[in-house]
């Protein structure tokens, strides 16, 4: 895969001409480590957000066996989606860790957008790396890849037939896929007005975070996301911001 040069260009403004979205990411927490500043600004507009997550994560705390740990991470997940104006959370069921590339996958999230026939998706990073040499897990980039292609695989009648016989009709709607956590962003929203829930709403994967560090869930994450959205923002008028690497369709 090609990847763009990172430049040091300033972010344009995410388009605001929509009224429905739907992120589909691969984890519980994914959308929560830097973009859910942005979904609690678009739910405050009144626009309508909702989650599809191809895994519970159960996989994702090496002291918590999968069987235990799948439904909590659910449970933290829908909380954690309620903070910031979305209640809306499904799972597709894929396994954690293991998550195929591949026609089921696309498939799935195809289903996914022509039941919320969005005009923005937002998935998670799908590149390579985070930037240098911080490599992606294979769960994003596949899940960030198949959500791509699944925006127009949603809109053809022929690719997935089953689908319609389900009574599910073609959607051609989708106008944006923007991809969350790319090293390589060209859009942004202003984080200011929600970056307090977003802090909240990443809390609210307390047993995820208190596994991972030692130190106050609190502080560690509002020093991620504010350090996060501080960063982003030198490239968009120095206001915080989250960033997303936009495809137009
Ligand atoms: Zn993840």
């Amino acid at each position: 895969m090609t990847v763009p040069t990172p430049t040091n260009e300033p972010l344009a403004p995410m388009p605001e001409d929509w009224r429905r979205a739907l992120a589909v990411v691969a984890h519980p927490d994914d959308l929560e480590y830097g973009c859910s500043a942005a979904i609690a600004a678009w739910t405050d507009a009144g626009r309508e957000v909702a989650y599809v997550l191809a895994t519970r994560g159960e996989a994702g705390i090496d002291t918590l066996a999968p069987a235990e740990c799948g439904p909590l991470r659910e449970r933290e997940q829908r909380a954690s989606a309620a903070v910031v104006g979305v209640c809306e959370v499904e799972f597709l069921g894929h396994r954690d860790g293991v998550v195929e590339y591949g026609t089921a996958l696309r498939r799935d999230i195809a289903a996914a957008i022509r039941r919320h026939r969005p005009e923005l998706v937002v998935t998670i990073n799908h590149r390579d790396t985070w930037g240098g040499t911080a490599w992606n897990t294979p769960d994003h980039v596949a899940v960030g890849r198949a959500t791509l292609d699944a925006a127009a695989d949603a809109g053809n009648r022929w690719i997935f037939p089953d689908l319609a016989e389900q009574g599910l009709q073609p959607w051609d709607g989708v106008r944006w896929v923007a991809v969350a956590g790319s090293p390589v962003p060209t859009h942004a929203v202003d984080a200011t007005p929600g970056l307090e829930r977003a802090v909240r709403s990443l809390l609210e994967h307390r047993t995820y975070i208190t596994a991972l560090t030692d130190e106050d869930p609190e502080t560690y994450c509002r020093e991620f996301l504010t350090g996060y959205a501080r960063t982003v923002g030198a490239r968009f008028g120095g206001r915080p911001a989250v960033s997303f690497e936009l495809f137009g369709r």
